[in-house]
């Protein structure tokens, strides 16, 4: 049935038959995204229930999603070399028809030395014959039967005086006895595409690429949402030679412009998805005009604060503060993220944000992750306020100093009244907590700043929770101005796409006097030792020490008796004498919190905990980080971990604890070993892992970035990312941009786009 029947009823563009489409005009004219994703791929000729089930097991069900469905790499064909003319030790392409296959192995051969499978296929092109072997791939033998025609990429070399070829790539334009190619002989003399495709189909790559083929040919030229002008400006060729180019290349030059402009329409769309809810926002908030300035010329609270802190903030600090109390100034609430590296001291500028809020008689609310955490901000806080309150000084607010109350889930119950009652009368100026603060019974008189610690510990829901307390159970309030923080940088362009509808602030500045971070990687058992003996001398010195224990596998309870058992051999051989505490996430709240302050007060020199000291932990004194297992830590892990020493004026060590050498642990421990700035690692593990884990978190549905690399398109993004912004200023609505809106709406789906373009 392939290739027969009659034509579909698709009526044919005016581009139909051409490549390179030089000519398209664009503009409203042409075939829409939109209707291709209504066209089944049945209307393709050679598509009939069972190709479309296979199409479907490549996500493809729609012309569009088939148009999508680009290709992996390129063949060049124009490159191709009869086996006649192939030259020994030459790497060279050959197009040929297996006439003979068989296989052998695994076995044992002389010696009882293990032999591997190998599978070897004769092929011939007309000219000559020539053998090729695969090693380890027995299902070669299934592939390549008698009959496939199929395209080799190898070195050529010879064995026993005729012509062979070991482990080419090689892709199946034809299958034996079917799947006949009625439009002529195969691909000679043009670039060939290789689409993905699954085991689990039978579909070539030839066949797909017919099956694109006819779709190009049938869609014509295509509407282009972005005028000729804008086109230019940015050097993007139109999309119908876009389509052509990735697709069916007349050279390989072709393909690079073309990737280019169908993965700025990728990150262009998210960009505007993301600029749009950005302007929603705004659009539908109440906000605050806070007071940052005092009509008398007296000093704001703010100023008070940052005259009495016992260190001087850092430029990068002030810049932040900065930022931030423009943001406050303004009528629209503010939704800012703010990072810095661990240690550059965001905390100090969070709070100058909700002291804004407490001058004007709002209220402030600090939410952080853990207990542990939130435990030690409250301290902070009330320790950083505290000369707002001398008796020397005017009264801040109401003729006193800031209130600031702790809660969290083991709050006891009386407390927690009082606090709620101090929320609602609007005696309790700031609020820090954990998630215990999204609780119901939580509602403020008037709160007027918000901040978020280590945000990706929390939900998109959650910091909307948060928020909501604005509003108050009648809805009447405003929206609370925004500030969330983290500690895991991440380049500038893998923010813009996954924290894009936020502004960003970086502190990029560590505060003077810090000492680096001195990291080895401790390879062998003397590495270890040497990791032990500073633990021991730094003990001996006065100062403390970190060990952090491995993740185990399993469930959280496997974790904590390995860690148990790990303190405790610690605490009979290498750290013998000394006091050993211990942390992990299953101890009740009760005990976390006495080995906490322990720790803090010295009264246990070294910390054997699991990754619960990962985030904030601060205690100046401890001066060793040693990290068992190394090599099971994410480089951000790694970072975040040792970030919890060399927090105060003494030198300070890092010890990574690994034997495992492999490539892939060596990049990253050599890479947490050479480098100490946060955004610099962040980079290579962007390099390392890819964006899916960055991009993971963001990335839903039809937005799936199938093109776009945040690595290789950064300058992409931020021309997706201007180029949203200049639309959405000119035309908040989309009004003048139909097709823009109308395509956006088909990669966010309805209801976002309801919400989006809502007027
Ligand atoms: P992080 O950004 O990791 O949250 P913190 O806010 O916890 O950092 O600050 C780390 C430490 O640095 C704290 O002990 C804090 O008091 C101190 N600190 C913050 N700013 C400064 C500064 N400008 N000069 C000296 N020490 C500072
Ligand atoms: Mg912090």
């Amino acid at each position: 049935m392939v290739g027969g029947g009659a034509a579909k009823p698709v009526e044919p563009g005016p581009h139909a038959g051409t490549s390179s489409a030089g000519g398209s005009q664009g503009g409203a004219g042409g075939r829409k995204l939109r209707q291709l994703s209504e066209l089944d791929v049945s209307v393709l000729s050679g598509v009939g229930p069972a190709v479309q089930a296979e199409l479907a097991q490549l996500g493809i069900g729609s012309v569009l999603d088939l148009l999508t469905h680009y290709p992996r790499r390129y063949v060049d064909g124009t490159r191709l070399v009869h086996i006649a003319e192939v030259v020994p030790g030459d790497s060279v392409s050959v197009l040929a028809e297996v006439t003979r296959v068989k296989s052998a192995g695994p076995g044992y051969g002389r010696g009882r030395r293990r032999s591997p499978s190998r599978v070897v296929a004769e092929v011939a092109d007309g000219t000559g014959t020539m053998s090729v072997v695969f090693f380890n791939q027995p299902w070669r033998s299934k592939q390549l039967v008698a009959g496939t025609l199929t395209l080799l990429f190898g070195e050529a070399g010879t064995y026993g005086g005729s012509l062979q070829m070991i482990g080419p790539t090689a892709e199946v334009l034809r299958l034996a006895g079917s799947d006949p190619n009625p439009t002529g002989g195969p691909p000679v003399g043009r670039v060939y595409p290789v689409y993905p495709l699954s085991e689990r189909t039978r579909l070539t790559s030839a066949r797909i690429g017919r099956f694109v083929e006819e779709a190009l040919d049938r869609a014509g030229t295509f509407a282009d949402p972005l005028a000729t002008a804008r086109r230019d400006l940015l050097g993007l060729v139109d999309r119908t030679t876009a389509f052509n180019g990735i697709h069916r290349p007349a050279h390989l030059d072709e393909v690079p412009p073309a990737r280019r402009r169908l993965a700025f329409d990728e990150l262009f769309r998210l960009q505007l998805s993301l600029v749009l809810r950005q302007h929603r926002l705004q659009a539908d908030s109440h906000g605050l005009r806070h007071v940052v300035a005092r009509a008398d010329g007296t000093p704001t609270l703010l100023e008070r604060f940052l005259d009495g802190l016992p260190f001087r903030a850092t430029a990068a600090q002030m810049r932040a503060i900065e930022e931030i109390r423009s943001d406050l100034a303004g009528p629209l609430p503010m939704h800012r993220l703010l990072q810095g590296d661990v240690g550059a001291g965001k905390t100090v500028v969070a709070l100058a944000a909700l002291l804004v809020a407490v001058e004007g008689g709002h209220q402030g609310a600090f939410m952080a992750p853990t207990e542990v955490l939130a435990e030690q901000h409250a301290a902070s806080i009330v320790s950083l306020v505290s000369c707002l309150g001398a008796p020397d000084q005017a009264p801040p607010v109401a003729g006193r100093p800031p209130r600031v109350e702790l809660l969290t889930a083991k709050t006891p119950t009386r407390e927690r009244a009082r606090i709620h009652a101090g929320l609602l009368d609007g005696t309790v100026d700031l609020l820090v907590g954990t998630h215990a603060l999204l609780t119901d019974q939580v509602s403020f008189r008037s709160l007027g700043a918000v901040v978020i610690d280590e945000q990706h510990r929390f939900g998109v829901e959650q910091r909307a929770a948060l928020r909501a307390k604005g509003r108050g159970g009648d809805g009447l309030g405003h929206d609370p101005d925004l500030l969330v923080m983290t500690a895991t940088p991440i380049p500038r362009t893998a923010a813009m796409v996954v924290f894009g509808d936020l502004d960003r602030t970086v502190i990029d500045q560590l505060p003077p006097g810090r000492q680096p971070v001195t990291t080895r990687w401790a390879r062998t058992p003397l590495d270890a030792e040497e990791a032990w003996a500073r633990v021991r001398s730094e003990v001996a010195d006065g100062h403390r020490a970190f060990v952090v224990c491995p993740l185990v596998e399993g469930s959280p309870r496997v974790e904590a008796t390995s860690v148990v058992a790990e303190a405790e051999r610690l605490a009979g051989s290498e750290l013998r004498g000394i006091s050993v505490g211990l942390l992990h996430g299953q101890m009740p709240a009760a005990e976390k919190e006495r080995v906490m302050d322990g720790f803090r007060q010295g009264r246990y020199a070294v910390l054997v905990a699991t990754t619960v000291v990962e985030v904030g932990v601060d205690v100046p004194e401890a001066t060793v980080m040693v990290i068992e297992d190394a090599d099971r830590f994410g480089i951000a892990q790694l970072h975040q971990l040792r970030g919890r020493v060399g927090r105060g004026s003494s030198p300070s060590w890092c010890y990574l604890l690994s034997a495992v050498d492999t490539p892939e642990s060596a990049a990253r421990l050599g890479a947490v070993e050479r480098s100490g700035d946060g955004f610099e690692l962040a980079e290579v593990d962007l390099a390392l892992r890819g964006e899916g884990t960055i991009l993971g978190a963001r990335q839903k549905g039809r937005s799936d970035l199938r093109l776009a690399r945040l690595l290789v398109d950064r300058d992409l993004v931020v021309e997706a990312r201007e180029t949203a912004e200049e639309i959405v200023s000119s035309d908040p609505g989309l009004a003048e941009h139909g097709l823009l809106a109308e395509e956006l709406a088909l990669f966010v789906g309805a209801e976002e786009a309801e919400y989006l373009f809502k007027s």
